[in-house]
């Protein structure tokens, strides 16, 4: 344990700022410094933004997003494609969708994947409430965005099964070379996924 080198109230937002995503100890000592060097034009603005989120959040009972309102933002947007859904693992996935300005669709948020390895089961997920969704006739297409993982491929397997009544197209994204990317840098596996997945021009 480091030697305290200030109060405890300054060491105690110090610990809070290091369990932050990206944040170690040093970097957090940084940012404490940086707060409080910036007292009125970052802390106090900082604060009060922290305690009116936490006042407001809610989980939109539709799609399971984060937001200040349920229905969220994304499911009350008349302008968006009603005939979609794209299945993302957490709502980080459907903020870099929407950041991507990918698709005009909504979403259905499962909380995670399945992982027999962790004990996450189809009961931990949102899946039921998305088989729900799937059979609303509005709905033509379930896009499943999961990561390409063992994980993230168990649970697209297991949702299209799931899905096999439902009078939807079942897609989901494409495996292959990023954009940007040269095939000499490529993993085996990537390189092999993007040649089945290969498209006319
Ligand atoms: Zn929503």
């Amino acid at each position: 344990m480091p030697k305290a080198v200030a109060g405890p109230e300054i060491e105690r937002l110090i610990q809070l700022l290091a369990r932050l995503p990206g944040l170690g100890p040093r970097s957090a000592r940084r940012a404490a410094l940086h707060l409080i060097k910036k007292r009125e034009q970052l802390m106090a603005p900082l604060a009060s933004a922290v305690t009116t989120a936490m006042e407001k959040i809610e989980i939109c009972r539709v799609c399971g997003n984060i937001d200040t309102k349920s229905p969220c933002t994304v499911c009350t947007d008349d302008k968006r494609d009603q005939s979609m859904i794209v299945v993302v693992a957490d709502v980080a996935d459907l903020w870099a969708l929407e950041r991507a300005a990918a698709l005009n669709a909504r979403y259905h948020v499962l909380g995670g994947t399945l992982s027999p390895l962790d004990g996450v089961g189809p009961q931990d997920l949102s899946i039921d409430a998305l088989v729900a969704r799937a059979h609303d006739t509005t709905v033509k297409e379930i896009i499943l965005a999961l990561n390409a993982t063992v994980d993230g491929q168990t649970t697209a397997h297991y949702i299209t099964d799931l899905l096999r009544d439902a009078n939807v197209a079942v897609t989901r994204l494409a495996h292959g070379v990023p954009v940007g990317g040269e095939l000499d840098y490529l993993d085996d596996g990537t390189l092999t996924a993007a040649m089945r997945a290969r498209t006319p021009l």
